[in-house]
């Protein structure tokens, strides 16, 4: 009973840690507990530490920590990339090596293409590069139009030194600017765009089933071996145990803990058979699991609502700023609208030639709350009719240019 506990507690535990520590920042995830332990864990346990470190050593332990935490968190290395398939690798080999012999014909055939796959993803989602450079800097322009919310035209990037181009980010880790910018991912150590956010959405389905199927596959091989300990285990218990039966505890809720006492007794019955290299890593599959699958299914929720990671963000940070009244909304001229679009065929900066929707509207935030005041050849307020400024307090009256719908986002998610 003792090591299943532990290994279930430890594994948990890193499980939960994980999860808080890369997803906790998630916009959806900022007013929640999830959100608050992660800046627990991010902000506030360093801060003490280096105060800590600053009266024992006079922060000679924290500066270099910094150093590491910079290199781990801020530069690009494949430490997570070698971790998550070493760790991979190793339980596959552990596993397969003590049950290949008792697999089905129809298992020994779908083990090679279920743990490749994740190998695979990886590696496409590491190589392909979202990445905007002065060569392709034009056909980036046309995919996507500006929707004068999210993103205006002519906000040239300093390190980059071209206009970044709609729905794009620079990545100081990576140094360029990213197409159709999601998010930067240190487990397959590259940023996730237009281009290789496909092939992400696909490491995550194919986690979830290897996990999912290696969890599965250690149930199926353990518990036949299990019942025919229990049987002899149970016959043994119950022998030894009339005599000492007591009336009171029996009454209350007896099926119920009998029932948790049996599944905990066929646990640590089939962490005593199949130990380490099968029970342990069947546990570790089935409680990590969870991880790709819920992040599968927020990005999921993300192509559903028509936005990326970094979107996601912008939009929850524009609602913040509307709910302190610092957001003001105009209506485009319809006449600087046809401009526009004729100007696009031209292939004139403005980009978003390829994209069907257009924005009709003009979102700005001033700093002081008050309405704004723009110069006359201000590109942001283009087209905006003279005094036709409105404080905006939702984010409902504003249109998703970069929503087409499921099916349509999802096509334009899978086939870019
Ligand atoms: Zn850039
Ligand atoms: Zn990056």
């Amino acid at each position: 009973m003792g090591s299943l506990r532990n290994i279930a507690l430890f594994v948990l535990t890193v499980s939960a840690l994980t999860f808080i520590a890369f997803f906790g920042r998630l916009p959806a995830l900022r007013n929640t507990p999830i959100g608050f332990l992660h800046r627990v864990l991010w902000i506030h346990i360093p801060k003490s530490a280096r105060r800590l470190d600053a009266r024992l050593t006079g922060g000679r332990l924290s500066s270099s920590g910094a150093r590491l935490s910079h290199y781990l968190l801020y530069e690009k290395h494949p430490l997570v990339i070698i971790f998550f398939l070493g760790l991979t690798t190793a339980s596959a080999f552990l596993f397969i090596r003590e049950t290949w012999s008792l697999l089905s014909l129809t298992d020994r055939f779908l083990v090679p293409p279920i743990l490749t796959a994740p190998y695979a993803f990886t590696y496409l989602s590491n190589t392909r590069s979202p990445a905007i450079t002065f060569a392709n800097h034009a056909s980036h322009q046309l995919h996507y139009p500006y929707d004068y919310i999210l993103y205006h035209p002519n906000r040239i990037c300093r390190t980059c030194h071209f206009s970044k181009p709609a729905r794009s980010k620079h990545c100081s880790i990576c140094g360029t600017c990213i197409a159709r910018a999601d998010h930067h991912c240190i487990w397959v150590n590259n940023c996730l765009g237009r281009g290789n956010y496909k092939y992400f959405l696909a490491l995550l389905l194919s986690t979830a089933v290897l996990l999912a199927y290696g969890a599965s596959l250690a149930y199926r091989v353990l518990r036949p071996q299990v019942r025919d300990f229990q049987a002899g285990w149970y016959s043994r218990r119950t022998l030894a145990s009339y005599g000492s039966a007591d009336g009171a505890v029996a009454t209350f809720n007896h099926a119920a803990i009998q029932r948790i006492n049996g599944w905990l007794d066929a646990l640590s019955a089939a962490v005593m058979i199949g130990g380490l290299s099968v029970a342990g890593v069947g546990l570790l599959a089935l409680l990590t699991a969870p991880l790709p699958a819920g992040l599968l299914c927020y990005h999921i929720y993300l192509i559903w609502a028509g936005m990326t990671t970094n979107e996601s963000g912008k939009w929850a940070d524009l609602r913040d700023d509307m709910a302190d009244g610092m957001v003001w909304v105009g209506t485009r001229d319809s006449a600087e609208d046809s401009q526009e679009v004729e100007s696009i065929e031209e292939g004139s900066e403005d980009g978003g030639a390829e994209w069907p929707l257009r924005s009709t509207k003009v979102v700005v935030r001033t700093r002081d709350g008050g309405p704004p005041i723009f110069a006359v050849d201000d590109e942001t307020a283009s087209g905006v009719v003279n005094g036709s400024w409105r404080r905006c307090w939702r984010l409902g009256e504003l249109d998703n240019i970069y929503d087409l719908g499921f099916w349509d986002n999802l096509q334009e998610v899978l086939l870019h």
